[in-house]
């Protein structure tokens, strides 16, 4: 096992994210505080107690862990898996009363919309939000639909909306006539919508929120649209700083978002690893950055990567692009093979990682003691507009 990074190992400082979260409106994906009395870190009995909350539980509490979440919470999940896999999951488990989902706040809100009534999702800690969702607010969005409604090119314009947005922003979607996707099915979920609206060699428009570079990506690599064909839509500028005519001549209008996390590796840290790592395969998320994914040798979603390397040869050198607990989990896990991290900074998914386990613990021992925490509930309406923009998802080929 290789890690290139000795910082891989370090901790990201709590202090600022506490300072990040507090106080904030509880409705966002940013941080609100803690609401109850948290184990202490060094308490030395904390696995002890999550192991005893957890037979407590028993069959009563289903716990999910996001491939980005530490091990020490991946060592109590019953599934581990991407956001949408894990909404399944607890979807499949309609005998489970809790959720508990060890993921970030959009997660639980798609899990709560797909889950039945009678289940309460628990989100262990409201902290956990997510910076790329946060980057699409829904009065944003809506008022760049009536930017759209102006520029005439609505009406020829099918939302699509990555998993990782808020339940509102996929409402929005449903209300609209669009679809959901994930980072697997994005080229299927753009041809289906440039299908509504007069195929790819047409006029029609995909308004892509919020990742423009899972957006970018797909478009030009999967659809064979050009780099002209997609403009950027800014929602801090007047009229997304676009004129009329470029909303016109755009097939691609990508949301300005972007994962903090994948948005961080570079072209310069591909150069690099290939002149320390001879016959390295450079395998990437497509959230990376479009100059990234090209210098790349291989591009695709969390569950691509982790069955990309459980096929690997022995004795072969990987260089992974993602978030770093899943990479050092995979670099583990494969001891035959080279497995390095591409940045050559620490680059967690510092909100995921808001999920540890005193927070677990707190979120257990409540729930074993009749209190439920936390519990992230999305309102009706939106619920059922979502879920309309899921079911779309669910009915595209390949699903
Ligand atoms: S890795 Fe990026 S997209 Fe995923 S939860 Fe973290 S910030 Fe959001």
């Amino acid at each position: 096992m290789t890690l290139t990074t000795s910082a891989a190992f370090t901790e990201p400082a709590p202090s600022a994210l506490l300072l990040l979260g507090r106080g904030v409106d509880l409705a966002s994906e940013r941080g609100v505080e803690c609401v109850g009395d948290l184990p202490a870190p060094s308490d030395p009995d904390l696995v002890e107690r999550a192991r005893a909350a957890r037979a407590a539980l028993g069959d009563r509490a289903f716990v999910l862990g996001h491939h980005y979440q530490r091990d020490e919470v991946i060592a109590f999940a019953d599934v581990t898996g991407d956001s949408f896999k894990l909404a399944r999951e607890a979807a499949a488990r309609p005998d489970a009363e809790f959720v508990i989902f060890c993921g970030v706040h959009f997660m639980a809100e798609s899990a709560d919309i797909l889950t039945s009534n009678s289940q309460q999702v628990v989100l262990p800690d409201l902290a956990a939000g997510c910076s790329m969702a946060d980057m699409a607010a829904i009065d944003q969005v809506e008022d760049a639909w009536d930017v759209l409604v102006d520029a005439g090119v609505a009406e020829d314009t099918v939302p699509v909306t990555y998993m990782n947005s808020t339940a509102a922003i996929k409402a929005f979607t449903g209300r609209h006539g669009g679809t959901v996707c994930t980072s697997s099915n994005a080229h299927v979920a753009l041809r289906w919508a440039f299908d509504k609206v007069g195929g790819l060699d047409g006029t029609g428009k995909v308004l892509f929120m919020p990742d423009q570079h899972l957006g970018r990506n797909t478009a030009v690599l999967q659809l064979g649209l050009s780099l002209d064909d997609c403009v950027v839509f800014d929602p801090r500028k007047p009229n997304g700083g676009l004129t009329a005519q470029q909303l016109k001549d755009a097939r691609m209008i990508l949301w300005r978002g972007h994962c903090s996390v994948h948005g961080r590796f570079s072209a310069r840290n591909v150069t690099d690893i290939r002149a320390a790592v001879p016959d390295v395969t450079v395998l990437v998320h497509p959230e990376c950055k479009h100059e990234v994914v090209t210098a790349a040798d291989m591009v695709g979603s969390t569950e691509y990567i982790i069955k990309a390397l459980d096929a690997a040869e022995p004795g072969t050198s990987w260089a992974v692009g993602t978030e770093l607990n899943l990479v050092r989990r995979l670099a583990n896990a494969h001891p035959d093979k080279q497995v390095h991290y591409l940045d050559s900074t620490v680059c967690f998914c510092s909100t995921m990682n808001r999920i540890d386990l005193p927070h677990l613990v707190w979120a257990m021992e409540s729930l074993a003691a009749g209190r439920v925490p936390n519990r992230i509930v999305v309102d009706a309406d939106d619920a059922h507009w979502a879920r309309v923009a899921l079911d779309q998802m669910l009915a595209l080929p390949g699903y």
